[in-house]
């Protein structure tokens, strides 16, 4: 039986050897192509309720691998997470959607996105010098610090204070911090009161259940009801159908994402977006 233990765990190191190996050479092809067409950024709507007018934009990083095709950020981001080139790759994604946020300013005026947020991750955050880097980027694009929304997981802030420290700085210059996938990590409300946060987006999960009558309902108007006394702003995200966005609203909530509202487009879309055709 021993034997079998020990032959099942040199399987076991080898496919984590495997993976590893997989991850490297996975991240060694982003790395290559960032700064070509294969990467690039879609911006999906973020709307106010009732009329679903824009509110702002989350950037989503795509890529397509010029032999495997397509392959979706929960499997390359983590893979970047670990070898660490997320720090090279989310530098690029930041100044990328900066760039674009200041060009919308510009070419739309009032109806611009108020804000784009980007999604910054642990490894990035954990990095010293995370907020000058935000900074020098601000400057170099000239978008206004309070039109960046940077998105965190609460896992994310909760991995250690260096992170915290980081992510004060970079509020501390005026960018918006917003708590991402909110409910699905741990120490979700003791975090509330140290993290200086702007915005709390309600993880899908929460938001799927939400029916006229479902019980999942009573944790949406729970998050909303923190949100009101605390002051930040809740968004809910992956609103998928009506009912949804109409229990939400009765709920008191006032910005939704998701399909119903807006699937992520290209960035030369969003100036043709148009609130109150939700997609069926
Ligand atoms: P996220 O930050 O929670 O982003 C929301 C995800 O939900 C996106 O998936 C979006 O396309 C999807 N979504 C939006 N509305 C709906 C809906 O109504 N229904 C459903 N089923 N899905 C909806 P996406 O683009 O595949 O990204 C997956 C995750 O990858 C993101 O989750 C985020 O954690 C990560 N990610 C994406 N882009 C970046 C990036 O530039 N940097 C970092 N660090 N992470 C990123
Ligand atoms: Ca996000
Ligand atoms: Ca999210
Ligand atoms: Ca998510």
């Amino acid at each position: 039986a021993k034997e079998q233990g020990k032959g099942r765990q040199v399987v076991f190191d080898d496919r984590m050897d495997q993976r590893t190996a997989e991850q490297s050479r996975l991240t060694a092809d982003l790395r290559h192509a960032v700064g070509t067409d294969q990467f690039y950024l879609l911006y999906q709507p973020i709307v106010a309720m009732p009329g679903g007018e824009l509110a702002g934009v989350e950037a989503l990083a795509r890529w397509t691998h010029p032999q495997r095709g397509p392959i979706s950020p929960a499997v390359f981001i983590p893979a970047a997470e670990r070898t660490g080139s997320i720090v090279p790759v989310g530098a690029w994604i930041l100044e990328q959607a900066c760039r674009q946020a200041a060009v919308w300013l510009t070419t739309m005026g009032a109806a611009a996105p108020r804000t784009v947020s980007v999604n910054v991750s642990a490894r990035q955050l954990r990095e010293a010098g995370f907020a000058g880097e935000v900074a020098a980027i601000l400057s170099r694009t000239g978008l206004p610090a309070a039109m960046l929304t940077v998105e965190v997981t609460e896992t994310a802030v909760f991995d250690g204070g260096a992170a915290l420290e980081e992510l004060k700085t970079v509020a501390g210059l005026g960018v918006k911090i917003a708590l991402d996938d909110f409910g699905t990590g741990h120490s979700s409300l003791g975090l509330l009161r140290t993290c200086p946060a702007d915005v709390l987006k309600v993880d899908k999960s929460f938001v799927d259940g939400v029916t006229a009558d479902g019980p999942q309902t009573v944790v949406a108007a729970a998050l909303i009801s923190i949100c009101d006394g605390m002051r930040l702003r809740a968004v809910a995200e992956g609103v998928e159908t009506a009912e949804q966005a109409a229990t939400l609203q009765r709920l008191g909530y006032r910005y939704a994402q998701g399909y119903y509202y807006a699937r992520p487009m290209p960035a030369d879309e969003i100036a043709g977006y148009r609130p109150g055709a939700p997609e069926a």
